[in-house]
């Protein structure tokens, strides 16, 4: 029992400094993507289920490594969030959102609005992100209508009077704020009395629990009722069935995300679809 003891502890360790390697690796890797054009991002579109129309999508990140291939944002956003590589991650996006959503605006779809997500540094780090991605849409001319940013429960966990601040900002200018995963959290109800809520998004774990007899159906409902009560528009995201679908349409759901509809699209194949959808 002593011989295996201690070969557990070898396997422990040496396990453990294979994965610090690997982190130490994709922390290097991450920042010369950033520098050498991997990221790239895909638009998931988000349909008006009262008529089918699309005039909303979330921007989604993705990152093309060289060797390890197509690597998705849950495998590298943490990584990027704890070594602060997130600030010009985020950067990025939000120029490259504003540059795509004025352009197809201009071009395709006059009143489409891009969405996109935010980690809570950028709203604890001091004022920079907010100042400049502000400053950025007015030196760009992005109609702050095309924009919205999606947060999350965790972000106003402990969220203080400087991150309601820099919401209110971002709103009062005309972006519009969604609130992400929500009902996955512990208290969302009461962070919709303390911020300004555009659009409400209910997690697809709710969506995907809804076929059965279930309390999340119930819960899904009341969520609606609630919202349109409050003047917030629901999106519901991760629909992949029709009887997702129709359960949702029925509960009086406006708008739907999932890949029933769409998957996340290319920038080539979001483009297309918008052409489709104008001379339709
Ligand atoms: P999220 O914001 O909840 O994004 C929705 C996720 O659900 C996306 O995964 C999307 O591809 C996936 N999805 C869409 N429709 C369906 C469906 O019908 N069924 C299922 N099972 N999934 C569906 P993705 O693209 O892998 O992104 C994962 C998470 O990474 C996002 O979750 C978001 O929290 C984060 N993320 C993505 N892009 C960015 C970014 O640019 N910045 C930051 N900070 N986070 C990002
Ligand atoms: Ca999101
Ligand atoms: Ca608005
Ligand atoms: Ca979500």
């Amino acid at each position: 029992a002593k011989g295996v003891g201690k070969n557990n502890y070898h396997y422990y360790t040496k396990s453990m400094r294979n994965a610090a390697l690997k982190r130490m690796t994709l922390i290097t890797d991450l920042r010369h993507a950033i520098e050498h054009n991997e990221l790239f991002l895909v638009y998931q579109p988000i349909v008006n289920m009262n008529n089918g129309n699309v005039n909303k999508a979330e921007a989604l990140i993705r990152w093309q490594h060289p060797t390890r291939g197509l690597i998705c944002p849950d495998d590298f956003i943490p990584i990027a969030e704890e070594t602060g590589l997130i600030i010009d991650i985020s950067n990025w996006v939000f120029e490259r959102v504003c540059r795509d959503a004025k352009y197809w605006r201009k071009t395709l779809c006059p009143d489409l609005q891009l969405s996109i997500n935010t980690s809570p540094v950028h709203y604890t780090d001091p004022d920079r992100c907010i100042t400049q991605w502000l400053q950025h849409m007015l030196v760009s001319r992005t109609p702050p209508q095309a924009i919205t940013l999606e947060i999350t429960e965790n972000l106003l966990m402990d969220a203080n009077t400087s991150v309601s601040n820099k919401l209110f900002q971002f709103r009062q200018a005309g972006v519009d704020i969604a609130l992400d995963d929500f009902g996955t959290g512990y208290s969302s109800i009461s962070y919709l009395k303390k911020y300004p809520t555009d659009f409400l998004k209910i997690d697809k774990s709710f969506v995907h629990s809804m076929s059965e007899v279930s309390n999340d159906k119930i819960l899904c409902e009341a969520i609606i009722v609630m919202a349109k009560k409050l003047g917030i528009e629901v999106i519901a995201e991760g629909i992949e069935t029709e009887e997702q679908h129709n359960i949702l349409q029925k509960m009086g759901c406006k708008y739907g995300q999932g890949y029933l509809f769409f998957k996340p699209l290319t920038y080539e194949e979001f483009n297309a679809m918008l052409e489709k959808s104008k001379s339709a």
